[in-house]
């Protein structure tokens, strides 16, 4: 099979960036990998490291390989905003394909000494290794940030020349959660130029920039929830930073939680005397591979790049 470095390339070549979608339990896994299939689009299937422990790293290896060796498109494995050394050389020697190492609330010095760290010993095992400069507000797992600190563009380039680092996630104003925005979103093209300047052709990575659907929190309003001022980034922005901008990866994580909510949630109220677990979750699991096969097809120009 091609490597994970292969689609990067080729995503920088065609303009399509990979989407990395977070599972923490089989039916997302599932979906992810029949969206991916049925649009023959590489994917990344993530986990962090929350995820990791609540579903059990021999939950998640066993059942990756599954998926992976069955799914007729190609699957990614990645660990998502690893905080330390030792969780990134655990999930290098489980066999991850790719790993996140999130040291970006640490001092430049310090956040280049632990990627650095982190590549040499990923890189001797031919994993790929992203890391993150800046700071991309929001919360997500156990990632939190109260306030963006927009990505250097001159420290970019020092920070990937010194820890050889294969992708950097940046800050242009995207954030964790599903609550985003006050008022309009915004993104900050001037700086992703600029980092580009300094960095051509070199894959940079989107965080936090789910879109929120606002059909689908009116799903879960109308069924029973409760989310209220929700918002998300508008996709047109997302699709502007993959067509126009070096973004080779975009992660996904919000917009599967709300898809697969709203899924169980329509069912529950639809069928109130179900108490089968495998009719409310299938119903979420469809959604999510819904979410997906949308973001492959609109966001991410990720269709037919298998
Ligand atoms: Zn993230």
């Amino acid at each position: 099979m091609k490597d994970l470095m292969f689609y990067y390339k080729k995503s920088m070549r065609k303009n399509f960036a990979l989407g990395a979608f977070n599972f923490s339990s089989l039916e997302v896994l599932k979906a992810i990998a029949s969206a991916a299939e049925k649009t023959s689009s590489p994917a990344i299937i993530a986990v962090s490291e929350s995820a990791l422990e609540y579903m059990g790293e021999n939950f998640v290896m066993a059942n990756a390989k599954l998926v992976k060796e069955s799914c007729k498109a190609p699957l990614f494995l990645h660990l998502d905003h690893g905080k330390s050394f030792e969780i990134c050389k655990k999930a290098v020697d489980l066999g991850f394909d790719s790993v996140m190492i999130d040291a970006s609330a640490l001092p430049f010095e310090e956040n280049v000494a632990l990627t650095k760290k982190v590549c040499d010993y990923a890189h001797e095992k031919g994993v790929f290794v992203e890391g993150e400069l800046g700071q991309i507000a929001g919360i997500e797992d156990n990632t939190f940030a109260k306030n963006h600190i927009f990505t250097d563009p001159q420290k970019a380039k020092e920070f990937v020349k010194m820890t050889k680092v294969d992708s950097l996630a940046v800050a242009i104003g995207t954030s964790h959660g599903a609550y985003k925005y006050k008022g309009e979103s915004r993104l900050r093209f001037d700086i992703l130029s600029e980092i580009e300047k300094k960095l051509p052709r070199f894959p940079l990575v989107l965080h936090g920039a789910s879109s929120v659907s606002e059909k689908l929190v009116k799903i879960i309003n109308e069924n029973g929830g409760k989310i209220d001022g929700a918002k998300g980034v508008s996709e047109e922005l997302a699709k502007m930073a993959v067509q126009m901008h070096n973004i080779a990866k975009i992660n996904i994580d919000t917009d599967l939680r709300i898809a697969f909510t709203a899924g169980v949630r329509s069912s529950l109220k639809e069928r109130p005397e179900n108490f089968d677990q495998r009719t409310y979750c299938l119903n979420g699991q469809k959604m999510v591979e819904e979410v997906v096969v949308h973001k492959i097809k609109n966001l991410l120009n990720s269709e037919k790049m298998a």
